[in-house]
């Protein structure tokens, strides 16, 4: 209830970007807060728990702002799951389709070692597509999924149903 009260404060609604007729929640303000920013990290870290989870994996790209500081938090290491073609070594890919067009996501191949519990982390979760892309990612890579987590939870576009049955983490649902 408190960090739902600070997210909802520091979200602005930003009209037609980045297409006209999307509101988009831009919570670069919330990152720029110290007291709001450490708050966010480190109700992530209490409501997993830190010993939960053996490595932190960030969606491109404000999510390896979050993932980085939750890593850090919880003394383990941060897994960076990338647009196409950032990635040196051999990776692993999930194309999905988004409202117009596709995207893809890279992930190391050898970014886990079997079992490895992975906490997920982006900023924000609307249709779920790139969560649910990141989190095959993941598995494919030998990852177990302890959660995924957002600042965020668009809830009218239904992201969580696509994810089923693992469970998500939002600080803030609207
Ligand atoms: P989805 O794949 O769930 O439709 O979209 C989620 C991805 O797009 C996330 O990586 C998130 O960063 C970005 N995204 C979609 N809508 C918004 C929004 O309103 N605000 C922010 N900050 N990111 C968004």
């Amino acid at each position: 209830p408190e960090m739902a009260r600070r997210v909802a404060d520091l979200a602005v609604d930003v009209r037609d970007f980045p297409q006209p007729g999307i509101v988009f929640k831009d919570l670069t303000p919330l990152f720029a807060s110290g007291p709001d920013f450490a708050a966010t990290i480190d109700a992530i870290v209490e409501h997993y728990g830190a010993d939960s989870f053996d490595v932190v994996a960030g969606i491109e790209a404000r999510g390896f702002m979050i993932a980085s500081a939750v890593a850090y938090a919880a003394g383990v290491g941060v897994v960076p799951v990338r647009k196409v073609g950032k990635l040196p070594r051999k990776t692993l890919r999930e194309t999905y389709a988004l409202e117009y067009g596709e995207a893809t996501l890279e992930l190391h191949t050898d970014s886990f070692t079997p079992g490895q519990r992975v906490l997920v982390v982006d900023d924000v979760l609307a249709t779920g597509g790139t969560a649910e892309a990141s989190l095959s990612l993941v598995e494919q890579a030998g990852g177990v999924v302890t959660g995924f987590t957002v600042l965020l939870e668009l809830a009218f576009l239904e992201g969580r149903k696509r994810l089923k049955p693992r469970t998500v983490h939002a600080l803030l649902t609207v």
